[in-house]
């Protein structure tokens, strides 16, 4: 038995462990992976069900102790999300002689699970991809090295966590798992098509070298897209960009994202990482506009890892519900949205920015912008042809 498909995260575990491998992960039309089931091959062993980290949730960890941290080096924390935590908790393992497990982008700028074991590959890790990531043999690789005495640091949306965990079925010491709060995951197939779309726009249909989703350069709040397309680079603010506006506005997330049943303080990870938005108003001695963590401690082994590796960054304790209050994705999933039944029937059709901005609230400073880049449009000819 397979949990509904409402709830259904894709972890893929349920088809990990089939003993007559009659479970394939196949994408719907958002590219999203559901389980699919030869009926004629099953044994009704129940192993499936008893995988399935949304019927039988791995049990979580308390007390959880938080803090706001900033990783000390500039240019790692200018390079990642948040505070740069995450680099910081990868290299302490990587200097063991352990992995570490995280999404990277593929060459069409797909997002699946690799491991790396030099902190040279690190780069691949570092900074959110904001689309669903295929964990494919990732839990495999992970046991096989923790069974080589190795430890291993496993990154992902606290529903792979989950899914690791119940892969699993044991405790190993030197497993750290590393969640993510997650306000859920965009479809695959509509970031294929947004890329596709940016490119014909800025570039004559040729793709990027390097994609930013979250560029610091207009600082970490107002953070930036960028498009690196080599000789040219396209860069606009966040709150402009039709694909990071249709995302946080849900209007292509998976539907186990608006009923998750893996958020919450309490977690089954050894560590949360987030942004800790709202710093700025609750302990502004820790906000430099360059990135700020939220980092929550589940387990001893979190608390003694965080005890060696924490002189590396400026951190505060602070008390975990305060740490969530601006970040409510931390604790509840989000909702649909009202306009989203429109994308899913045009997407494939109409134009995406138009589209989008048609159902999302078109921010004021989109309007300014375009006025703005008209504006000087005019001037430069205007002066063109006075010369
Ligand atoms: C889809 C998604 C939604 C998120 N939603 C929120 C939110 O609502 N609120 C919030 O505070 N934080 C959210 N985050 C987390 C935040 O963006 C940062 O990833 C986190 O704070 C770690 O930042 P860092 O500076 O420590 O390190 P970074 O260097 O930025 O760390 C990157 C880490 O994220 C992992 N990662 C990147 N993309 C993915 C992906 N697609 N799937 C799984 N793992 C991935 C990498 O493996 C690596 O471990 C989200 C992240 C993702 C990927
Ligand atoms: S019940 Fe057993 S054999 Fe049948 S699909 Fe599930 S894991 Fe496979
Ligand atoms: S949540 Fe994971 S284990 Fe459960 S049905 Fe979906 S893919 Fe299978
Ligand atoms: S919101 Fe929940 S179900 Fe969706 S990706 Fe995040 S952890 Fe998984």
């Amino acid at each position: 038995m397979l949990c509904d498909k409402a709830l259904c995260t894709g972890c893929g575990v349920c088809a990990t462990i089939c003993p007559v491998s009659c479970i394939t992960m196949q994408a719907d039309e958002f590219g999203f992976l559901y389980p699919s089931v030869v009926e004629d091959s099953c044994v009704s062993c129940g192993k499936c069900d008893y995988v399935c980290p949304v019927l039988h949730s791995p049990a979580v960890y308390s007390p959880t102790t938080a803090y706001a941290a900033m990783n000390r080096s500039e240019s790692d924390r200018l390079q990642a999300t948040s505070g740069g935590v995450f680099e910081l908790l990868a290299r302490w393992v990587l200097e063991k002689g352990g992995v570490v497990f995280g999404a990277a982008y593929e060459e069409d700028f797909s997002v699946s699970h690799i491991c790396i074991d030099d902190a040279e590959d690190l780069f691949l890790l570092k900074g959110a991809k904001y689309v669903q990531s295929k964990t494919g043999s990732s839990f495999l690789e992970a046991e096989e090295a923790l069974q080589h005495g190795r430890y291993v640091l496993y990154s992902g949306t606290s529903c792979q966590i989950a899914g690791l965990k119940k892969a699993l079925g044991k405790e190993y010491d030197r497993l750290i798992c590393v969640d993510l709060i997650c306000h859920g995951v965009p479809s695959p197939a509509v970031w294929q098509h947004y890329i596709d779309y940016r490119s014909g726009k800025d570039n004559a249909g040729i793709r990027p070298q390097t994609i930013y989703l979250r560029c610091k350069d207009t600082g970490w709040q107002n953070y930036s897209v960028m498009f690196d397309y080599g000789a040219q680079q396209f860069v606009q603010p966040s709150r402009q960009d039709a694909y990071m506006q249709g995302f946080i506005h849900n209007l292509y997330l998976r539907e186990s994202c608006f009923q998750c049943r893996f958020k919450g303080i309490d977690r089954c990870s050894d560590f949360s990482l987030g942004d800790y938005w709202g710093i700025e108003s609750q302990h502004p001695e820790m906000d430099d506009h360059k990135g700020t963590s939220l980092v929550l401690l589940h387990t001893e082994k979190a608390r003694k890892i965080w005890s060696g590796i924490q002189t590396e960054c400026k951190f505060l304790k602070v008390d975990p519900s305060d740490a969530v209050q601006g970040n409510p994705m931390a604790v509840d999933s989000t909702s649909e949205t009202p306009g989203k039944k429109t994308f899913v029937s045009n997407w494939n059709s109409e134009d995406f920015e138009t589209l989008v901005f048609s159902i999302v609230p078109l921010p004021q400073t989109r309007h300014l912008s375009l006025i703005q880049r008209i504006k000087g449009t005019l001037i430069k000819l205007l002066k063109k042809s006075s010369s």
